[in-house]
């Protein structure tokens, strides 16, 4: 008998996949014919190229745990980020052809070494792949809570379709500025779509879920932002928009670590780190707003994602 939510994903399994001709799983509509192997923006056509996977335990602790998350990244990217720090597999497409079924027995083994979550990284471009190779994984991988790991950037129509399927979202707050998003990640209309694919994201799940004794993320929410160089994330704003939308208990995860990497030697403001007093800055904001669940990074830490 099909669990419940295998049940979602072979009904909705079918409808994702046609977003693939002409592709709009993502909000650029792109408009190809990904099923015919042809590549839009995130350069990615029919088949999933997986750059690696891990038992990962650098997440967030709810999500790590003590055994890991089991993490997929997927190669190509919705969003075009000139500074991103996974570039050789995000921008350059690094990463290996994989079929559904190769996939499905990568989820079972990392559930054999004991990861406490299913957590695809990057997932939009490639969600229909992802979602095949699940039902062809086994028993134990498909008892573990999904953790959708995203830019933020989503069609309503996807995460519509995700209801029921995807028990933790991890999306990104990037900017809070279309201009700064344009120059930076090369999307013109970021800041509107990711306040609406957050609140979508919230409505079915809400506040983070996670087990008294074991300290593990059942379902929830967990919104990252990563703070940048001179302000340019427009962290404030976004901090300020959270807390009036999601109140003060809703978890969050602010990030210091940015360093220059790709092509961010060539911007004025990009190609230096963040400077620790930057990031504290965001933190005594934090505070002011009264935010109960943040996670926070020392802030001398650079490098390293
Ligand atoms: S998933 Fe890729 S091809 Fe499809 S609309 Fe988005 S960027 Fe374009």
């Amino acid at each position: 008998m099909l669990c419940a939510k295998e049940q979602l994903i072979s009904e909705r399994l079918p409808l994702l996949r046609q977003l693939l001709n002409p592709c709009r799983l993502c909000p650029r509509n792109c408009g190809v014919d990904r099923l015919h192997d042809k590549q839009g923006f995130c350069r990615i056509g029919g088949q999933i190229r997986v750059a690696s996977w891990a038992q990962h335990r650098g997440e967030e602790p709810p999500i790590s745990g003590s055994h890991g998350s089991g993490a997929i990244f997927a190669s190509g990217c919705t969003l075009g980020c000139f500074f991103c720090q996974n570039f050789p597999f995000s921008q350059l497409g690094n990463g290996q052809l994989m079929s559904a079924d190769e996939l499905g027995a990568i989820y079972s083994r990392l559930a054999r070494n004991g990861i406490h979550n299913l957590n695809f990284v990057t997932p939009t471009h490639v969600l229909p792949m992802l979602l095949e190779a699940w039902l062809c994984s086994d028993e134990r991988a498909k008892a573990l809570p999904l953790v959708y790991n995203c830019s933020g950037y989503e069609s309503a129509e996807v995460i519509d379709l995700l209801d029921g399927i995807v028990d933790i979202w991890l999306p990104d707050i990037k900017y809070s500025q279309n201009s700064v998003a344009a120059e930076l990640s090369n999307v013109s209309d970021y800041v509107e779509v990711n306040r609406r694919t957050l609140r979508k994201m919230w409505d079915q799940v809400g506040l983070l879920q996670v087990d008294p004794t074991t300290g593990i993320a059942s379902r929830g929410m967990i919104i990252r932002h990563l703070v940048l160089p001179q302000g340019l994330a427009g962290s404030a704003d976004s901090l300020l928009w959270l807390r009036q939308e999601f109140g003060a208990d809703v978890f969050l995860s602010v990030m210091s670590q940015y360093f220059p990497a790709y092509k961010a030697f060539e911007h004025p403001i990009m190609s230096r780190s963040l400077e620790p007093e930057e990031y504290i800055a965001v933190l005594d904001l934090i505070e002011e707003l009264g935010f109960t669940n943040v996670w926070a990074q020392d802030p001398t830490e650079r490098g390293g994602a």
